[in-house]
C-alpha cells in the first residue's frame, strides 16, 4: 500500500499540528546543561513520503541535537558494514525495561547488551564503526548519516561541549562494557564519537527524509542514492519495534503500531514501511524521555492515515 494521496495527507498532518500545539505538559530534558534552554513551544512536523513528497508544519526547519535518534541509523551504517546476523550476535535486541542510561541492565545480563536502542548498546554500536582511527570513523558515521538527510549534517559543537563535560555516566557504561569485553574498541574514543553523533543538527524534515529512507528500503526518496541494502532497514526497524521508544516500546506499538526512535532533545522519527517517515520536534518529555506532544501526533496521524503495520484491513 501506499500514503492516502498528498491532499489528504497534508490535511492530517496540518491538523495534528493544530490538535496538540496547544498541549503543555512534560519537562524539558536539563541533565545535558545545554538542552534546558530550548524553547518548550517549539513544534514542528514532517512527513516525506516514499516517493519524496514532503509536508512541514510549525517548526519543521528549527534546527535542533539529534540525541538517541542518531542511534537507529548508525546501527543501520554498522550493519551495513558487519552483516545483520553478526552485529546481533554482539548487540542483542530485546528490551531491557529499564531506562535509557541504566548500568543495572548490563549488571543484570553478565555485561551483554541487550539493544541497541538504549546507550550501552548505541556505545557498543559504536565501537564497531569501521575505520583505523576515530577520525576515519568519525567520517563514516556524518557522511553515512549525511546521505540519510540528503544533505551535510554538522555538529552544535554548544551541545557537545556541554555533554561531554557531563557525560560521566556515558564514560562508567563504555568502561563497564570494556570490564566485560563487550565494546569493540576504545571506550574513551568510543564515548566521544557517541557523543559527536548525538550532538549532530538535525531537523524534523531532515528527520523525516531519514525515517522515509528506512521506509524505501534504504534509497533515500529524495535524492535518490542508495544508503543502505533493504536488509538493513528490515533490521532496523526491527530493533526499533523493540525499544526505539525506551520502556514505553511496548504502549508505542500496541497504540501507534509503527517502529519509532525518540530522543531527549525532542525528536521522535516513525516509520511506515513502504509508506513514508514521519518525524516531530517538541521538547517536553514523559518520565521515559519521550516527547510528549510527538507521541500524541504520531498516534493521531497513525491512526487517520491507517499507517498500524498490525492492522489486516
Ligand atoms: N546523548 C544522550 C545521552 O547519551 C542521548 C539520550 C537520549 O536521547 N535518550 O544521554
Amino acid at each position: 500500500g501506499e500514503l492516502p494521496d498528498r491532499d489528504r495527507v497534508r490535511g492530517f498532518v496540518d491538523d495534528a499540528h493544530a490538535r496538540f500545539a496547544g498541549v503543555d505538559d512534560g519537562f524539558v530534558a536539563d541533565y545535558i546543561p545545554a538542552l534546558a534552554a530550548a524553547d518548550r513551544h517549539l513544534f514542528g512536523l514532517s512527513m516525506v513520503a516514499a516517493d519524496g513528497v514532503s509536508h512541514d508544519v510549525g517548526d519543521a526547519h528549527h534546527p535542533f541535537s539529534i540525541q538517541s535518534i542518531s542511534k537507529a541509523f548508525v546501527y543501520a551504517l554498522v550493519c551495513q558494514e558487519l552483516g545483520h546476523e553478526a552485529v546481533l550476535d554482539r548487540i542483542g535486541v530485546d528490551g531491557t525495561g529499564l531506562p535509557f542510561d541504566s548500568v543495572m541492565a548490563l549488571e543484570l545480563n553478565a555485561g551483554a547488551t541487550m539493544n541497541p536502542m538504549v546507550n550501552a548498546g548505541a556505545l557498543a554500536t559504536t565501537s564497531l564503526l569501521p575505520g583505523a582511527t576515530s577520525v576515519d570513523k568519525w567520517e563514516v558515521l556524518v557522511s553515512g548519516l549525511s546521505a540519510f538527510a540528503g544533505r551535510r549534517l554538522v555538529v552544535d559543537e554548544e551541545v557537545y561541549a556541554s555533554e561531554a563535560a557531563t557525560n560521566q555516566r556515558n564514560q562508567a557504561i563504555a568502561r563497564l562494557l570494556q570490564s566485560y569485553g563487550t565494546i569493540y574498541a576504545d571506550p574513551t574514543e568510543t564515548t566521544d564519537i557517541y557523543t559527536r553523533q548525538c550532538s549532530l543538527l538535525v531537523t524534523a524534515h531532515d528527520l523525516a527524509v531519514m525515517a522515509a529512507t528506512l521506509a524505501d528500503g534504504g534509497v533515500n526518496p529524495v535524492t535518490r542514492e542508495r544508503v543502505v541494502d533493504a536488509a538493513v532497514c528490515r533490521a532496523v526497524l526491527a530493533a526499533l519495534a523493540t525499544s526505539g521508544l525506551y520502556e514505553q516500546s511496548g504502549r508505542w506499538l500496541a497504540t501507534i503500531g509503527l517502529p519509532g526512535k525518540s530522543g531527549v532533545s525532542g525528536g521522535i522519527i516513525t516509520v511506515a514501511p513502504g509508506k513514508g517517515g514521519l518525524a516531530t520536534f517538541s521538547p517536553p518529555l514523559d518520565a521515559a524521555g519521550n516527547s510528549v506532544r510527538g507521541r500524541l501526533a504520531t498516534r493521531y496521524l497513525s491512526q487517520a492515515l491507517g499507517l498500524n503495520i498490525f492492522a489486516s484491513a
